[in-house]
């Protein structure tokens, strides 16, 4: 392992439920990242953005819309680093301050902060993933900008820049800026940028890849006086964040084998691209896994009692925070995704009657959770949906508002069984499923993300179908939602209700056969091994 040091730059880190910096997956990923950095030794420093109020809360009204707030937080672990830097906005100067924690391991996280008085009445490090292209601009010179000139102030001697998402991207360009200005000319200057930077990315939508017309980046200063000739060199026209990472990167990485195939084949037209690796995500075990489990228990009775333990405990949430008893007895659900058409949500309820003879008989109960974002319709549809199924259903199913991580490993670690059912080949990676695998609770799922990898079917999980993909949409809603039922009725609910022994057989199964293979551990020492290599 490298001794020089890794700046590990990210829009949302997920460290600590109360440390209100993430909206989701990529979040917790990063935050997983740096745990397991720290658990390894590994020389990696974080930056990213304190944000005063964060990503949305979102709770339910009593007709089953989804209401958006979004409270300030204040955090009083931060330490003053006495750096401020400076980028501009708009023409304006706006000063960041640079804030320190080692709370989460000796692992350094920065954070700038523009909630200063000199900077003026408009906030941009209020809202994650909040506001219209010219504030996410704003935030992304910000992370990258600011950042990068950060760790200059502080002295850091960086070896390796990594970009995880596209947000970033603004830090290279102004690390080529530099090189032009100093003389350097622009083709080798982006030479020089690469061989200092890697990137990370996560989606495999084409239109969930940020792109931004090059006037915004002029009019909002993000262009840093290059022209629209170079910006498009970088970026294209308009300027997609993920194609001008992968242009200004040594190497680049998809989050799992499927989506390494995905994301290769997506760009595999566009030129002076990053070769793109597969590195399969992990997670951080001790964050994620019941403590009675960690030590990865091979006894099946043993792994029952914690399991149940761990039911009992998701139980009582549910019931805290809904007022449903769930019965302990019944093979229980989880689902936990952000709300949006894809993800597929709703699917368990395709065929009203089959799903209602299950819940009805007490076969099932299931319980969901995940926001959808503020401006997603489709996805404000469907928790809206499964707010009225909860109400359909009182006594087994369920609806979980405000997700975060109090949810996120409750869920995983309590429920029977992991329901995944994305549209294939959409989900880059999914590592809720790695923490349930961790935990003895089954997977269900389409094959896709990191499941492929790790999936014997009947042996540690279940797959929902096979790997191929329909023509159409509807024809893939149509199929994946058939296997789904059959998958339940003729596999999953006979052996739980029928055959315990293999049940917790499986179980240890999952346990045994995911629990180093997924985690961040691994995925940490591949980065140092493959992605960061000179
Ligand atoms: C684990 C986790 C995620 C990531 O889950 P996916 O499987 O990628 O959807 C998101 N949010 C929270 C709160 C989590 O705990």
């Amino acid at each position: 392992m490298g001794t020089k040091t890794v700046a590990y730059f990210c829009m949302e880190y997920g460290l600590e439920n109360s440390f209100k910096l993430y909206s989701g997956g990529l979040g917790i990923l990063a935050g997983d990242m740096l745990k397991a950095a720290h658990d390894i030794k590994a020389p990696v420093v974080g930056v990213g953005i304190k944000w005063l109020r964060g990503y949305t809360e979102q709770v339910i009204s009593p007709d089953g819309t989804t209401v958006d707030c979004y409270p300030e937080h204040e955090y009083p672990f931060l330490e003053d680093t006495g750096v401020t830097v400076s980028v501009k906005i708009k023409g304006q100067r706006i000063g960041c301050k640079v804030w320190k924690t080692t709370k989460f391991g000796n692992v350094p996280l920065y954070l700038l902060d523009t909630n200063l008085p000199t900077n003026g009445e408009r906030l941009y490090t209020a809202f994650l993933y909040g506001g219209g292209t010219e504030e996410r601009l704003a935030q992304e010179i910000i992370l990258g900008v600011g950042g990068y000139k950060a760790l200059k102030a502080l002295g850091m001697d960086v070896g390796t820049y990594h970009f995880n998402e596209g947000h970033a991207v603004f830090a290279g360009l102004e690390m080529l800026r530099e090189e032009v200005e100093s003389g350097v000319g622009f083709k080798d200057a982006i030479e020089k940028v690469r061989s200092r930077t890697v990137f990370t990315t996560h989606t495999p939508i084409p239109a969930g890849n940020e792109k931004h017309p090059l006037e915004a980046l002029l009019y909002t200063g993000a262009s840093l006086g290059f022209t629209t000739d170079q910006l498009s060199y970088i970026g294209n026209t308009p300027f997609n964040m993920t194609v001008a990472a992968l242009r200004l990167s040594r190497r680049a990485n998809a989050v799992a084998e499927l989506h390494g195939e995905t994301a290769r084949e997506m760009w595999k037209h566009e030129q002076r691209c990053s070769e793109i690796l597969s590195i399969t995500n992990g997670v951080h075990r001790r964050t994620w896994v019941a403590e009675s489990l960690l030590s990865e228990p091979s006894d099946p009775e043993k792994v029952w009692a914690a399991h149940s333990a761990e039911k009992q405990a998701l139980i009582h949430l549910v019931e805290q925070r809904t007022g449903v008893k769930l019965d302990p007895s019944v093979l229980l659900v989880g689902f936990s995704r952000r709300a949006t058409g894809y993800k597929r949500g709703n699917l368990l309820f395709s065929d009203l009657e089959r799903v209602k003879k299950l819940l009805n008989g007490k076969k099932l109960a299931v319980v969901f959770s995940g926001k959808a974002h503020p401006r997603d319709l489709q996805g404000r549809s469907v928790i809206a949906e499964l707010v009225k199924m909860s109400k359909a259903f009182p006594e087994s199913v369920v609806y979980l508002p405000g997700y975060d991580m109090v949810i996120g490993a409750a869920l995983t670690r309590g429920a029977d069984v992991w329901l995944n059912n994305p549209r294939r080949p959409l989900e880059a990676c999914g590592t809720s499923g790695m923490k349930a695998a961790m935990n003895g609770v089954l997977n269900v799922s389409i094959l896709d993300g990191w499941w492929p990898e790790a999936c014997q079917h009947g042996e540690n999980g279940w797959a929902i179908g096979d790997e191929s993909v329909p023509a159409s949409v509807e024809e893939q809603d149509r199929l994946d939602a058939l296997n789904l039922y059959q998958v339940f009725e003729q596999e999953v609910i006979p052996t739980y209700y029928d055959d315990k022994p293999r049940w917790k057989r499986m179980m240890v199964e999952s346990i045994r056969s995911c629990s180093k293979q997924f985690c961040a551990e691994r995925m940490v020492r591949d980065y140092f091994e493959k992605l960061y290599r000179a």
